[in-house]
């Protein structure tokens, strides 16, 4: 599929969108652009599935060039209580910032793809402390910043056992900072019931009376991680079990979360070309924190250079892949527990 990322490319080159270069505060103009070069990408994007999906129907679909896989990194901020070196200081939380911008132009040079879920507490940290750090991102929040890259998108995270946040509080807090709703619940319980990934069924309405209404799901965990299945592909989870599709279910599920490089590429060779395959890189929130962070990106970026059976694509990217050109086959597959 390298030839959708390179048409991509072709019509919206990411060299003009000057990346290495931040931006003044107030420069309007250059966030307009990058805000319509992303809808055009995402129009693009609609304009290529539509035709692959043409074309599917006057092809033999076994042949159909389709990539092994598709990836995006995936990362969560957790709580305060549970990242407590992440938050100790406004400069330990500015060097996590500052980690997730380098990382996030890394991403656009390299033409991958990247989904961020943040805690409350890193929103809360972003309001009182990242206008200190907003040169960095052109003189606006870190989390617009990141959804007006071509390659990123930005969701909320929040581990609802904790009891303190819903998921629609997060997102609502979130949506505050002026990015779009990509609607995508970034992990939650594999487990049917108010608890679990069921609980999203016909929306959910935070505290202050607003519904939100996700339609994608990543990160199917069980409870405290005790089982996590390694699952891959796509499809709709029933009401009764989240490895279960059901065509009238509300929510796509994106398989393939806690996923190294490594593991990934140990995987790509039994991978059915004629499935969906889908894998998430997932860099946990302690390595923000890290020295050598940027470096470990750099180095698997090298790992996956010129591996043209990839395709690199956001949550949103993918689910709109698996309407358009798989017609919502589902492929699911559970390869046991991590
Ligand atoms: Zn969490």
């Amino acid at each position: 599929m390298g030839w959708l990322r390179q048409l991509l490319d072709f019509m919206v080159p990411e060299e003009r969108l000057e990346l290495s270069s931040p931006r003044g505060a107030g420069d309007f103009e250059s966030a307009n652009f990058w805000y319509n070069a992303k809808d055009f990408r995402q129009l693009t994007n609609k304009c290529v599935m539509s035709m692959g999906a043409l074309a599917l129907l006057f092809s033999d679909p076994a042949h159909a060039a389709q990539p092994a896989a598709y990836l995006t990194y995936v990362l969560h901020t957790e709580s305060r209580l549970d990242s407590p070196v992440m938050y100790a200081s406004p400069e330990a939380w500015a060097q996590t910032r500052h980690n997730i911008v380098a990382w996030a132009r890394l991403v656009e040079a390299e033409g991958q793809a990247l989904d961020l879920f943040f805690s409350p507490d890193y929103m809360e940290a972003e309001r009182e402390w990242g206008r200190d750090y907003a040169q960095e991102t052109g003189g606006t929040n870190l989390f617009l910043w990141l959804d007006r890259l071509p390659h990123v998108e930005v969701g909320a995270h929040v581990d609802e056992a904790d009891g303190q946040w819903l998921y629609a509080d997060a997102q609502e807090i979130l949506l505050g900072f002026g990015v779009r709703d990509h609607g995508i619940v970034g992990g939650t319980f594999c487990i049917p019931g108010p608890a679990g990934y069921t609980e999203f069924w016909s929306g959910q309405t935070s505290s202050s009376g607003w519904t939100w209404r996700p339609t994608i799901i990543h990160g199917l965990a069980s409870p405290g991680h005790v089982c996590d299945l390694r699952d891959s592909g796509v499809w709709r989870p029933s009401l009764d079990s989240a490895w279960m599709n059901d065509p009238s279910g509300p929510l796509v599920a994106v398989g393939g979360h806690r996923n190294t490089t490594e593991t990934i590429m140990g995987e790509l060779g039994a991978c059915d070309p004629a499935r969906l395959n889908t894998f998430s890189v997932q860099i946990f929130q302690a390595a923000l924190s890290e020295p050598d962070f940027l470096a470990g990106r750099r180095r698997e970026a090298g790992m996956w250079a010129g591996r043209q059976e990839v395709a690199w694509a956001t949550l949103t990217e993918v689910a709109a892949v698996w309407r358009a050109q798989y017609l919502e086959e589902p492929s699911l597959v559970v390869r046991g527990a991590w």
